[in-house]
């Protein structure tokens, strides 16, 4: 996967879905929680998909832009992706040990962001937010 894909091909590739995307999607769906591309190219392995890992990255690069996918990173820096079933805006804070996600009320950072885009002049502005810790159990259990 060490050619990106241009913007022009992203936006005709979320246009439709395509067979092997469609693997891609399921296979998020499939995962309860957060996964990273290789884990879910993994699992797509095991059930016999036909699917790419440059595939995998490039589906879940547009899931993410059209809002069907969340995404945070882990403590090493790795992306982790999630299927969102409705395509309203969410936050998670994620557990850097054990990966509990659990999504958070977020009224304060949508209320700036759309006060920064107000006054910025900028259009279809996008945002993200990612919080991370130590859940209730991995701070107790040490
Ligand atoms: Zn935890
Ligand atoms: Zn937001």
């Amino acid at each position: 996967m060490t050619a990106a894909p241009r913007e022009g091909e992203i936006i005709v590739l979320g246009g439709r879905r395509t067979p092997r995307r469609k693997w891609v999607l399921n296979a998020l769906i499939d995962s309860n929680g957060f996964v990273s591309a290789q884990a879910l190219y993994t699992r797509l392995v095991g059930m016999g998909s036909p699917v790419g890992l440059s595939t995998v990255y490039r589906t879940l690069r547009v899931l993410t832009e059209s809002g069907r996918a969340d995404i945070v990173r882990d403590s090493n820096g790795e992306r982790l992706f999630r299927y969102r079933p409705s395509a309203e805006h969410q936050h998670y804070i994620l557990c850097r040990r054990c990966g509990l996600s659990t999504a958070v009320e977020a009224a304060a950072v949508e209320a700036w962001a759309k006060r920064v885009a107000t006054f910025s002049g900028f259009a279809e502005v996008e945002h993200t937010v990612e919080l991370s810790g130590l859940c209730p159990q991995c701070r107790g259990g040490g």
